[in-house]
């Protein structure tokens, strides 16, 4: 599990570090969970096999990666697009 922290605007009217009403200067941190190839075979229902997941990441039948890292090698995925995804194929 890969763990990274994004900037996420406020997106509510009166925001919740300043107080101004439609605040587009502050952001708060949020942490996300970003899944490897592994997790993301855990992650489907039912389960895949990692080698599944290779073979759909050859033919391109996986979604897009959330963030690639390792020079571009190993991609990486939110739980909420693996769900999406599971939910879809
Ligand atoms: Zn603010």
């Amino acid at each position: 599990m890969t763990q990274l922290y994004i900037k996420e605007p406020y997106p509510y009217l009166g925001c919740e570090a300043c107080n101004q009403q439609g605040c587009t200067d502050c952001y708060r941190l949020t942490k996300v969970e970003l899944l490897g190839v592994g997790e993301f075979a855990d992650r489907c229902d039912p389960v895949l096999k990692k080698s599944t997941i290779y073979v759909y990441k050859s033919n391109g039948r996986l979604p897009e990666p959330d963030l690639m890292v390792n020079n571009n090698n190993t991609a990486l995925w939110l739980g909420s697009t693996v769900d999406r995804w599971n939910e879809e194929r």
